[in-house]
């Protein structure tokens, strides 16, 4: 356990020296791009091309600053309790546009009376457009992303299931790892976030998929009592 909780108290230093990494990167680079736009107005062919490149590169640098910080900024975490049924349905409609694109149905239950929890919203809302956004994309031509709410022990859970690509069994541990990824433009670091944001709320991801059937990612948040929140 002493080896685990190093491993975890690193993970997270790092996580957050990333995130503030990811912000100071975003600024320059929008700055950049905005220039090499406007050069591209007047470039010749073959400048044209080498900028058209560049530009993708940057997209690319957007891509994976983006993962870390989608609305999460690197300010001091603020926990609050929130109902997480209002905060699923807020994010399911910020990604409207992007799921209506993708040809995808967003289903939601809610399973009984919910509790609130005490989390950081910002960073939550960050898990769960991550994981989202892996549904969308495991589906290429659309479906339904089912999402559960309900009360599980002590905690509140929101499994969220699609009809995509699914995951090989022996791939599954390998999910988190930072870069870890399978997508020709992925990033690997959506899930890796995701963990080390939900560990940082004592909770847990649980991952169950099967091959060309569909996957279903649960986040599970604890539920504290009064009396366990005056002790933190
Ligand atoms: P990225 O999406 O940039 O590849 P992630 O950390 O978000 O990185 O995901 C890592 C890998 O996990 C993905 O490349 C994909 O292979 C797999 N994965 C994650 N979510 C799903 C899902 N819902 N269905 C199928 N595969 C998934
Ligand atoms: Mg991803």
């Amino acid at each position: 356990t002493e080896e685990l909780l190093r491993r975890t108290e690193k993970l997270s230093v790092v996580g957050e020296l990333a995130a503030g990494f990811a912000h100071e990167i975003r600024n320059p680079l929008t700055t950049v791009k905005g220039f090499l736009q406007l050069i591209g107005l007047e470039a010749k062919e073959k400048n044209q091309e080498y900028i058209t490149i560049m530009l993708n590169e940057i997209d690319r640098l957007e891509m994976i600053t983006n993962e870390f910080m989608v609305v999460a900024k690197p300010q001091a975490t603020k926990y609050e309790m929130e109902d997480l049924q209002i905060m699923t349905e807020s994010v399911i409609k910020f990604l409207q546009p992007q799921s209506i694109l993708n040809n995808t149905e967003m289903k939601t239950v809610v399973h009984g009376k919910l509790a609130e929890v005490y989390c950081d919203k910002h960073q939550l809302r960050q898990v769960l457009i991550n994981i989202y956004k892996n549904a969308m994309e495991a589906m290429p031509s659309g479906g339904v992303i089912t999402t559960e709410l309900a009360i599980y022990g002590n905690n509140i859970s929101i499994a969220i299931t699609d009809e995509g690509v699914g995951i090989p069994d022996e791939l599954i541990p390998k999910l988190g790892e930072p870069f870890y990824s399978l997508k020709e433009k992925g990033t690997g670091l959506g899930l890796m976030v995701s963990k080390k944001i939900i560990e940082s709320h004592e909770g847990e991801l649980l991952i169950n998929s099967k091959p060309n059937i569909g996957t279903t990612m649960t986040i599970v948040i604890p539920i504290k009592s009064k009396k366990e929140l005056c002790q933190t």
